[in-house]
């Protein structure tokens, strides 16, 4: 039993998480930056350290700040949430190595597959499909870079190894600035990730985003809960995701679902974990894993009735999965829009104070949020403020709920991209499903 977690994040998923561990009877540390001392998890947390300054660097991401208010708060474990340190091996062996439950996968799983070139190695193995690519690294011999861009056919997108959230990727339209693209993502991935690996892949034109939920306990049991789409992004960032993904023939969905869980068997893999892929042309095409909890984790949650954070919870217990496979009932639909604190047209951030907020509500609206009136949304961190997710028996009308809960919701002061959002719940291509990962952009003329 874990009588009592630290939480490493902020914001709405240090609520969510918060929360979860109270259903369990777990108590609750929470952490903080000064700028985040009127938090809502905090002001709900049994305990609660302050660790440093707004900046992240000096506070979410400084680890030996975060070690020091689990030994002061005799925590037992730490659930790092999303983004920061959620995918950081090295942080995850230092939460073990002082002797803490670091909850989430093996730190060697999180190294594994926190490099997309050896992510992408391991999950060939079992028979899954990469984008063509480069198969290493790419080096500094500008002919044989050129020649393997030849063969894989313009344009092409240069990875940053170690990316992440949307950053360290760029496209060469063509051989004369290949060499130029290199070098920007080198120095955008080294500036950003500290590590300036970089590989090749084709530019796919036309694909969605899909993903597949895992849950893994420690005893070998793996489980997949069905899959999203997140293919409504603006540079490369989901803004809307949605389960089930519209208009995926059956058969291969369940043939994805078995090679995701195989996958999972093969490395060991334990916890929650997301399996990312581009789908074009009826294909799937890997591009990487999530070694943690999704933003969207509430669209499944929502149609299948599981509780993705407190599995994540009783498997860092050493329980095992209390759910088989065959006992996933997945019911409706659900979609999140995410709401930022940010110009709808422009997509430049804007902190400030909520002087008014109303959360919509009614049947089948949940709300993921930490603001309330009066809450001064920082600079310092990403744009998220609210997830406002809209379940119903079938995709139209969770469209339609969506449609409403956007025209409730009452949030002044500071600019949101809810327009954005209603404007996109009219769209005819969206209300058809299926749109690829460039519609959205192409639509703003970006
Ligand atoms: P990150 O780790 O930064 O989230 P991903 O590899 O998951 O990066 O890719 C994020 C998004 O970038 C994808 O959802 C997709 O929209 C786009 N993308 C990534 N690889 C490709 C590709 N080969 N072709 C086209 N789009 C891509």
């Amino acid at each position: 039993m874990l009588d009592k977690i630290l939480i490493a994040n902020r914001g709405e998923i240090a609520l969510r998480i918060q929360r979860a561990c109270r259903e369990l009877g777990i108590k609750t540390v929470a952490i903080y930056s000064t700028a985040d001392s009127k938090q809502k998890h905090v002001l709900l947390a049994d305990e609660s350290v302050c660790i440093g300054p707004p900046e992240s660097i000096n506070s979410y991401l400084n680890m030996p700040a975060i070690i020091s208010a689990a030994e002061v708060t005799d925590s037992m474990a730490i659930h790092p949430g999303y983004g920061f340190l959620a995918e950081n091996g090295d942080f995850a062996e230092q939460v073990e190595e002082s002797g803490y439950v670091f909850i989430g996968p093996q730190p060697e799983t999180i190294k594994l597959m926190g490099n997309k070139i050896s992510a992408k190695d391991a999950v060939k193995e079992v028979g899954i499909s990469c984008i063509p690519g480069s198969a290493t690294a790419l080096d500094d011999d500008m002919e044989s870079i050129y020649k393997l861009a030849d063969e894989i056919g313009y344009p092409v997108l240069i990875k940053a190894a170690s990316g992440g959230g949307g950053k360290g990727m760029r496209i060469a339209h063509t051989k004369g600035n290949l060499q130029h693209t290199i070098d920007l993502t080198r120095a955008e991935s080294k500036a950003a990730f500290g590590d300036d690996t970089i590989f090749m892949e084709k530019l796919l034109e036309e694909p969605r985003h899909i993903e597949f939920q895992i849950l893994a306990d420690q005893h070998g049991n793996v489980i997949c809960l069905g899959d999203r789409d997140c293919s409504m992004q603006r540079n490369h960032q989901k803004i809307i995701e949605e389960a089930p993904a519209p208009k995926i023939p059956k058969e291969q969905r369940e043939e994805m679902f078995e090679k995701c869980v195989l996958f999972c068997k093969t490395i060991g893999y334990q916890s929650a974990g997301t399996l990312e892929f581009l789908y074009e042309n009826n294909q799937f095409y890997f591009i990487e894993m999530n070694t943690r909890l999704q933003v969207e984790h509430p669209v499944t949650e929502m149609i299948t009735g599981i509780d993705i954070v407190k599995e994540q919870l009783k498997i860092a217990m050493g329980l095992p999965l209390s759910i088989k496979q065959e006992d996933i009932i997945e019911k409706g639909h659900a979609i999140e829009c995410r709401i930022n604190a940010e110009d709808s047209k422009t997509f430049i951030p804007s902190p400030g104070t909520i002087e008014l907020w109303h959360p919509p509500g009614g049947p089948g609206i949940r709300v993921d949020s930490h603001i309330y009136t009066g809450y001064e949304v920082p600079p310092y961190y990403d744009s998220l403020i609210a997830k406002v997710i809209a379940f119903a028996n079938t995709r139209e009308s969770a469209i339609t709920r969506m449609g409403i809960a956007l025209s409730e919701m009452i949030i002044e002061g500071i600019q949101t991209n809810r327009d954005l959002q209603t404007e996109i719940m009219q769209h005819n291509a969206f209300k058809n499903g299926g749109t690829d990962i460039h519609y959205l952009e192409k639509r703003l003329g970006l």
